[in-house]
Parts: structure tokens; sequence; C-alpha cells
């Protein structure tokens, strides 16, 4: 089998004002969909975050693997480490620069699959060396939030809401309007698990917010706060013996392995990164400081499938846990996940997903449905999955008329409230 083409759409799909430690989402948040075309008639298809960086490198990706096979993966996996050999490039917001040649395999990897999957008539997950569970849980994903359901409506409401599609509207600025979010989203999608998304207000109020869920949710419900590295050592400190007993665990509290080191020495919850950890190369170090419990896996920035099934090894080496993180994605990366979760030993907690806050789809058959908080998959060959091509028109469509090429929450941030700055906001 050969690779005869790749097919890269850009697409922007509705994203609600959601706040952060970078600042505010965009009215519409980017993916990149990804059709990998084979001469014998089978396609694999991908989604990962958009920008336009990655699509200049999915360019050269393309000139570099057309006409490799497919099954192939090392050999592919060798000659995009030898076609951006050292490139560094900057992803979105919050997570530095790192090498594009990973970012470049991850992008293709799950579509790899895809077509492998569908040439031997095996779901993903048995390729992954196959189940180890049949359904995997999610976690509840909140935000604190300006008022608006984002897309055409931006700070405004959309009229003809719903549901959880009318709640998520509402503002969140205070612990009681994420703990309402809470109850809306946890009623919807059955989540089991709940973390915030921290690093917008002072620490105390952020504190406030968590102890105001676990007095809504009760102690079965584990609690998670990641401030995005945003604290100070000193505040994470301090925050963090106020969070001693009721949090699951401490995400990013504060940047560098370096500080996580030291506040892990100074506290009893266990510590998770997805920002001072994420790439082989920088665990070495991270074992040898101490750094972290938990490290949070993305197949998507790790290196692919695969890639991610090693890192579990390597974790549980270590003694280290593995949970999993997420940006603003669709149904592709959503199944992708699950197939990954049902496959992977080591994974033990819940993991992250920002699938409630989208409304829209590219795959067939629309959104997915959670049941209790959890998602299986399927027997089909691959992925599982198809294009809804329709879909997939309109969604580029938005990408094209909405005039975002890159995400920058920082900008967005300053369209509200000129003066704020990503520096001037740490505590
Ligand atoms: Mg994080």
């Amino acid at each position: 089998m050969k690779i005869t083409d790749i097919v890269v759409t850009p697409i922007a799909f509705t994203d609600p004002p959601l706040l952060n430690a970078a600042g505010l989402h965009a009215p519409y948040a980017l993916r990149i969909i990804i059709e990998i075309k084979t001469d014998e008639g089978i396609t694999g298809i991908g989604e990962i975050a958009g920008g336009s960086s990655v699509l200049d490198s999915l360019q050269k990706v393309k000139e570099t693997i057309v006409g490799m096979d497919p099954f192939e993966r090392n050999a592919i996996r060798l000659a995009i480490d030898n076609k951006f050999l050292s490139v560094m490039d900057s992803m979105s917001v919050g997570y530095g620069h790192r090498n594009v040649a990973v970012r470049m395999f991850s992008a293709i990897d799950v579509a790899l699959f895809d077509i492998i999957g569908k040439a031997v008539g095996k779901p993903v997950v048995d390729l992954l060396g196959g189940r180890v569970r049949d359904r995997v849980d999610f976690s509840a994903y909140l935000f604190y939030k300006y008022e608006g359901a984002g897309g055409p409506f931006g700070f405004k409401r959309n009229p003809n809401a719903t549901g959880w599609h009318k709640d998520k509207e509402e503002a969140a600025l205070d612990p009681d309007g994420v703990v309402y979010q809470a109850k809306a989203m946890c009623k919807e999608f059955g989540f089991k698990s709940i973390k915030l998304k921290a690093g917008v207000f002072h620490p105390q109020v952020e504190t406030d917010t968590i102890l105001a869920l676990r007095k809504a949710f009760g102690e079965s419900y584990p609690l998670r706060i990641d401030p995005n590295a945003i604290w100070s050592l000193e505040t994470s400190i301090k925050y963090g013996h106020m969070l001693e007993g009721v949090l699951e665990y401490f995400e990013d509290p504060c940047k560098s392995q370096e500080s996580m080191a030291a506040l892990r020495k100074e506290i009893s919850i266990p510590l998770a990164t997805n920002m001072c950890t994420t790439s082989f190369g920088e665990i070495p170090s991270d074992v040898a400081l101490g750094a972290d419990d938990i490290i949070l896996s993305d197949h998507h920035i790790w290196g692919g499938l695969d890639a991610t099934m090693q890192l579990g090894r390597i974790c549980s080496t270590f003694g280290l846990g593995l949970s999993m993180h997420s940006n603003s994605h669709l149904g592709i990366s959503l199944t992708a996940m699950t197939h990954l979760g049902c496959a992977l030993p080591e994974l033990s907690y819940a993991m992250d997903t920002h699938y409630p806050w989208q409304s829209e789809e590219v795959i067939k058959g629309g959104r997915i449905q959670f049941e209790d908080g959890s998602l299986g998959v399927s027997n089909e060959p691959g992925l599982g999955i198809e294009l809804d091509y329709e879909q997939l028109e309109k969604l580029h469509q938005n990408y094209l008329n909405c005039g975002i090429i890159d995400r920058n929450d920082e900008i967005e941030m300053q369209k509200v409230n000129p003066d704020w700055t990503f520096a001037s906001h740490v505590y």
C-alpha cells in the first residue's frame, strides 16, 4: 500500500468565552482535519490543533511521506524526524517551544492507525494491544467564563439554545457560577470527577471555588485544579495547604520542574503536569528532581498513539501515574482518545476533555454521546468513524470567514480589557 495524498483542511468551530491564565478563548477554536489517502482506496482521518505554522509544516510532511507505506510507521517517523531535524516551533499559548518533528508525527499517527485498522479489519484499540477496559471515564472540565455562546453570538446568548447548551452560556465568574456550571455539566454528561481551569482570579477565589465544589458534590467526586503554572512557588504552597485532603491532584500550579519538585516536598497533594514535562526528553530530569506524581499525556503532543502507550510503560517504571490532557477538539480526537484510553493499562484517572464546550461536529452521526461520563469504542475497523463532508465544508468556511489563523488568548482578552497582559497576571 502507498500513501498517495494528504488532504489538510483547517476548520473553525464555535467556542464560548472561556477564561484561562493566558487570557480568553476566541469566539472560534481552530483545528485541522487530516485525510491520508492511499492507492488501495483506503483513507485514514485525524484531527489536530490549528495554526498557521502547523499548516505550513503539514505541507512539508506531505512532500516527505507521499509514496511511503502507511504500515511502515517507524520509517515514516524517521523520515519526518530527518525532515524537521532540530526545528523548534511555538505551539499554542502556554506550551512554549517544542520539536516540530514530534508534533508532525503526532498529527498523522491517528490517520495512519485508521488506515491500518481498515486494511486489516481491526479497530485501532486492537492495534494498540487490545482493550484493558471497555469504557473510559472522562472528567467535567470547568472554566470561569463570561456570559455568551461564542461563535457568531460572541458574548451574547444563542436564543435557540436549550438544555446544557443554554446552561453553558451562563457567566461563571465566582464560586456560585462555577458550581452551577458543574451541576449542569455533570447532569448532562454524567461525569464523576471535576477539573477546574484556574489561573484567572486571585488564588483565594479559586481555592474558595474548589471548596464550594467539594461542599456541593461531596467527597465522592475527585476534584482537580489547574492554574496553568501562573502561581509562584510560595503561593502554590500556601493555597496547596488549604486544598490538602480536598484535591485528587494539583495540576501545574507553578512553573518549571524545579519549582514543582520544591512544592512536592512541602504539600501532600499529588502533583500533575502537562506543562513542566511534555516530552520524553524531559523525563530524566523530571524523575531525578521528583517534579511530579502524574504525567498528563496527550497523543497530539507526545508523538501519537503508540508513543503514548510507551509513555504509560515509562510512567509505571518510575512510579508515576498517567492521566490525559485535552484542548478544544471535536469527535475524531475524542474517538482516538477513547481507543487509547481503552488500551492503556497505566491510565488510572478520568481523562480531560473540552468536548462539552463544543456544539458542532465533523463526523457522520453528529455529536458523540457520553453515558455516565464515559465512552466506549466500536469494533468497526480503524477509528470506526467517518467524515461528514458537508459539516467539514461548513466548518472550513467558518475558518475562512472568522479571520483567526492562530490562537492568541492574550489578544482576545485585550479586546475586553485593553490593559490586560499575560505578564501582569502572576500571583
Ligand atoms: Mg493543564
